[in-house]
């Protein structure tokens, strides 16, 4: 019977270049992406790449349960909002899962030790799998050489002599396999996730605590900029018509979109569970400060209800430089 073995590939050249090795191995791979919960990233480009790879391709969405985790991390945050340790025992149990499903025998990672701060230190790599189900079958074979032998190893499902031993932040030895293998397409090496950015961090963090219903409100607060008004409301208003478009293609039942009526002004989404008319006043005064108009008198705004007959004007509320700067978390 074939090995089966499902990995995480997230479009970048490691996750690619473990696939090629355990495929070289004659292993069956079923490679599985996670879409984070504010958007698809690199998902039609990782099914492309797959297709190419000629192996499985499965998505999994990071939703809710996604996010109570990254309230209550248990190994804390990196340098912004990112609590990479978790994250990654969190993708690899439900990777874990998935393995159940297809019958494969373990899981593998593109990751390379000593390639990120956090998780990625030879230390913390243990801490993944840890008193998880899947103790003991999580290959990295990228740098498996350098750590200890993992079950499908020393079961002869995977020769070890066969995979890598690479270290630290230089992707030389990488490029060098791209090129061996003829690889092209993946994704240029990043930093991590948005989650690593200290401004998406912040205004994360802030909208977790209190004012988001479901994970995929957050796909809202990649665009422009984010104020939070009372304790239970934030509103974000658009840098630009694209933004605007793009936060009004966000704006979900329970929104409201604010906007100046006989001013062009950023279009205002305001989120939270009780949308007060004090909060559209100050959110329509946001508005304002970014607009031409600011300094002018209170412009009128109308107020539409998302999934709601709902509609209401109110008058902007005046707002000093302090009182923008005290609302908002960039
Ligand atoms: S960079 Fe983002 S996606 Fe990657 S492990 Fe850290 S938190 Fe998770």
């Amino acid at each position: 019977m074939s090995v089966k073995a499902v990995g995480l590939i997230s479009g970048g050249l490691d996750s690619i270049l473990a696939v090629k090795l355990l495929k070289e191995q004659g292993i069956e791979v079923y490679a599985v992406y996670f879409v984070m919960p504010w958007g698809s990233g690199n998902l039609e480009r990782c099914r492309a790449l797959c297709l190419q790879l000629d192996v499985h391709f499965h998505s999994i969405y990071l939703g809710n349960d996604y996010l109570e985790m990254l309230k209550r991390p248990q190994y804390g945050y990196g340098g912004a909002f990112n609590p990479c340790i978790d994250c990654h025992r969190f993708m690899v149990r439900r990777a874990a899962e998935y393995m159940k499903e297809v019958g494969a025998d373990f899981v593998f990672t593109g990751e390379v030790v000593g390639q990120r701060p956090m998780s990625q230190l030879k230390r913390c790599l243990p801490l993944i799998d840890k008193d998880t189900e899947i103790e003991g079958r999580l290959l990295r074979p990228l740098s498996a050489k350098l750590l200890d032998e993992t079950i499908p190893e020393r079961e002869g499902m995977v020769d070890r002599s066969r995979l890598l031993g690479l270290s630290g932040r230089s992707r030389k030895s990488q490029f060098d396999l791209a090129q061996k293998y003829g690889i092209t397409g993946f994704s240029p090496p990043a930093g991590g996730c948005l989650l690593t950015e200290k401004p998406f961090g912040n205004r994360f963090k802030d909208f977790l605590d209190g004012i988001c219903r479901d994970a995929k409100e957050t796909s809202a607060l990649c665009f422009g900029r984010y104020f939070r008004v009372d304790r239970k409301c934030a509103v974000i208003i658009g840098r630009d018509q694209e933004e605007n478009a793009s936060l009004e293609a966000c704006a979900v039942r329970g929104d409201c979109i604010v906007e100046l009526i006989n001013v062009g002004a950023p279009l205002a989404l305001v989120k939270g569970a009780e949308i007060s008319e004090d909060v559209l006043q100050i959110s329509a005064g946001i508005s304002q400060y970014f607009s031409k108009a600011k300094g002018a008198p209170a412009e009128v705004a109308s107020c539409r209800f998302i999934g709601e007959e709902r509609r209401m004007n109110t008058t902007a509320r005046k707002l000093s430089e302090r009182d923008i700067s005290a609302m908002w978390k960039q």
